[in-house]
């Protein structure tokens, strides 16, 4: 009887916390969600992995924000959303920028030098960096991308990367984490058919799902804002020690990482905190992870700035190469001689570029031609 009693109280203090919940949700609707702006069509949305389930809505797990979206709401990257109690993504085989490039443009400048990439992305991001190179597609909602967009599925994208010459599949500028599902079985098709895969992205995703993606990835490439949680926070709108973990997992993943900080005059170019990035990435990444400092041109809603003098970037490259990292490079600076690979031990050039061009490769079955230094990285096909 007493059992009953207990086990009418329990149901009945549930429905009180659901209607409750129901009151406060109309009222309050969670910060991390947004509205749907324009009615999706049925016929372009996909079931979207790392749902969960919760109390009048779904979670979605990608990412460190974990958006709670009642039904026909988006999260914050504008590109997942609960339609019908179901997490679906909205941009599911609909890239909106495909072009192949040389690799050198991604950057990546330890996996086959001079090759040929080819490289897809849809829109969408979940971070809202004020400095965006791609704003138009990173800030967009699919809608207002789909005049330009065209369907292309995971096995048209491998074939297409075939017949073009291309020896890898890039899923790069906006940002590849929000279009997961489409990256997740393009990069599971192109392995199968020998391509490799290279993925460019900010490093704001979950453990559990990014454990999931890298077993298909043979370079990823981290940009890495700055070394300053307020930063973060302000200018780029995400924590820093989320991007942190992520690089540590990929560590601990074994996939080989390149790491690229845009230096933005006044925001995240003190020398301190750059000492102090350097000094992160070498206790916990290592010496031989490629860093790469790259120049601010003035964009986006950072019009007003100045771009980077290169000495800063001279400097913080100075910083880098003092605190022990063996391969630091200058990015946007076409001509510099910081943009080549330099033998750690006998300091002879092994890659020569200018701008996106490899003049010279001195790397042969992994090794330096001069003194046979091991280099890091992916030399051969
Ligand atoms: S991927 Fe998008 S919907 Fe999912 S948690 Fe991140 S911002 Fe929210």
């Amino acid at each position: 009887m007493i059992k009953n009693i207990q086990t009418y109280l329990v149901l009945l203090l549930n429905i009180v916390f659901c209607f409750s919940f129901v009151s406060l949700a109309a009222l309050y609707p969670p910060p991390q969600t947004i509205s749907s702006i324009v009615p999706v069509n049925d016929t372009i949305i996909k079931r979207a992995e790392w749902e969960k389930l919760a109390c009048l809505g779904v979670q979605c797990e990608l990412c460190p924000f974990r958006c709670f979206l009642p039904e026909g709401s988006r999260g914050i990257c504008k590109v997942r959303m609960n339609v019908a109690g179901k997490l679906r993504t909205l941009v599911y085989a609909q890239p909106v920028s495909v072009h192949i490039d040389p690799i050198e443009k991604k950057p990546v400048y330890h996996m086959l030098p001079g090759s040929r990439i080819f490289s897809i992305a849809t829109v969408g991001c979940n971070l809202k960096c004020s400095f965006c190179q791609n704003w138009e597609i990173s800030q967009s909602y699919p809608e207002q991308a789909k005049t330009s967009g065209q369907m292309l599925t995971p096995a048209e994208v491998v074939d297409a990367a075939i017949k073009s010459n291309s020896h890898a599949i890039a899923y790069t500028y906006s940002e590849p984490v929000v279009f997961y599902e489409y990256v997740l079985d393009t990069a599971k098709l192109a392995k199968q058919k020998g391509l490799r895969n290279v993925m460019v992205s900010a490093g704001y995703i979950n453990p559990e799902p990014l454990k999931k993606l890298a077993p298909y990835f043979d370079v990823i490439k981290i940009d890495l804002k700055g070394f300053n949680e307020q930063f973060y926070r302000k200018v780029v709108g995400g924590d820093l020690k989320f991007v942190l973990e992520t690089l540590k997992e990929l560590k601990h993943l074994g996939v080989f990482t390149e790491i690229v900080n845009l230096v933005v005059p006044g925001l995240n170019d003190d020398m301190d905190e750059i000492t102090e990035m350097c000094k992160w990435i070498h206790e916990n990444l290592g010496p031989d992870t490629p860093l790469f400092f790259s120049r601010f041109t003035p964009q986006y809603r950072l019009g007003n700035l100045p771009p980077t003098p290169v000495e800063t970037l001279e400097k913080a490259r100075e910083i880098a190469l003092k605190s022990g990292l063996r391969y630091v490079y200058i990015g946007n600076v076409t001509g510099h001689s910081a943009e080549n690979t330099y033998c750690p031990n006998c300091g002879q050039v092994l890659i020569r570029r200018y701008g996106y061009a490899v003049l010279e490769n001195h790397i042969r079955k992994g090794r330096c031609i001069f003194c046979g230094k091991e280099i890091p990285g992916i030399w051969e096909d």
